[in-house]
């Protein structure tokens, strides 16, 4: 088992590194983000311990990065402890996981095990659904090269909608995951919402679609295989 650890705070660097070695691990450890996006991308890693706060280029930068070049090894951010949002944006930008410092080399261990375990499938950190693009990161999205200007609620119905495909969800669905608690309106809002994204997107015949199932909600259709695709089975990977 091969780990980078991206750390300028040495002592922590040389914690980590003894800790894991103690462990069989084999270790290399970069000192700051544009060094260790430059390991990380030459060498095949189990999993990467990735800081946020390096000189250079930050944890966020190294991960966009290395997720960009379609380099998916497992990455576990370290966030400070008062920072939710670091927590989200690492998650949003394909991390793998996060650990709030300071953190006990106990837990990290665990956490690296399991991780392991999980392997570097690619999990790419934008949702593709047949032309439709979503990047929850930037809040972007696109519909084949049409890049789609939506507000944030609009934007969160959608995103919803596409991580959801070819499942119905219901106004209820989508409300208790796009509004807040509070929320105490009408359901109908999202008819709303759907109606003016159909608009927005103006979705290709080649689909996704946004259907109503009548009577239950709504389902992102996913286009079906072209026959292109299904003839060259070989050609796909
Ligand atoms: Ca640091």
């Amino acid at each position: 088992m091969r780990i980078l650890v991206v750390e300028d705070e040495k002592n922590v660097a040389a914690a980590v590194r003894k800790g894991l070695e103690t462990e069989g691990y084999a270790v290399d450890t970069a000192a700051d983000g544009s060094e260790g996006l430059w390991y990380a991308t030459e060498n095949p890693y189990d999993v990467i311990v990735l800081d946020i706060m390096l000189p250079k280029l930050d944890g966020f930068g190294v991960c966009r990065e290395l997720r960009n070049a379609g380099v998916w090894t497992p990455i576990i951010m370290l966030t400070a402890r008062t920072a939710e949002q670091d927590e989200a944006t690492a998650l949003d930008l394909g991390a793998d996981d996060y650990l709030s410092k300071p953190f006990s080399l106990v837990v990290l261990k665990a956490h690296i095990r399991a991780l392991v375990r999980r392997g570097s499938e690619p999990r790419p950190s934008s949702i593709e659904v047949g032309a439709l693009s979503i990047d929850p990161a930037a809040r972007k999205c696109r519909v084949s090269d049409r890049s789609v200007e939506l507000t944030s609620r609009e934007f969160s119905v959608i995103e919803f909608l596409a991580r959801n495909p070819d499942r119905v969800v219901s106004k209820l669905d989508v409300l208790d995951n796009v509004w807040d608690y509070n929320f105490d309106g009408d359901p109908n809002i999202v008819e709303v919402y759907v109606r003016r994204l159909r608009t927005k997107l103006a979705l290709p015949e080649s689909g996704p679609a946004i259907s109503t199932v009548r009577g239950s909600g709504y389902m992102l259709e996913v286009p079906a295989k072209s026959p292109a695709a299904l003839e060259n089975p070989e050609n796909s990977v």
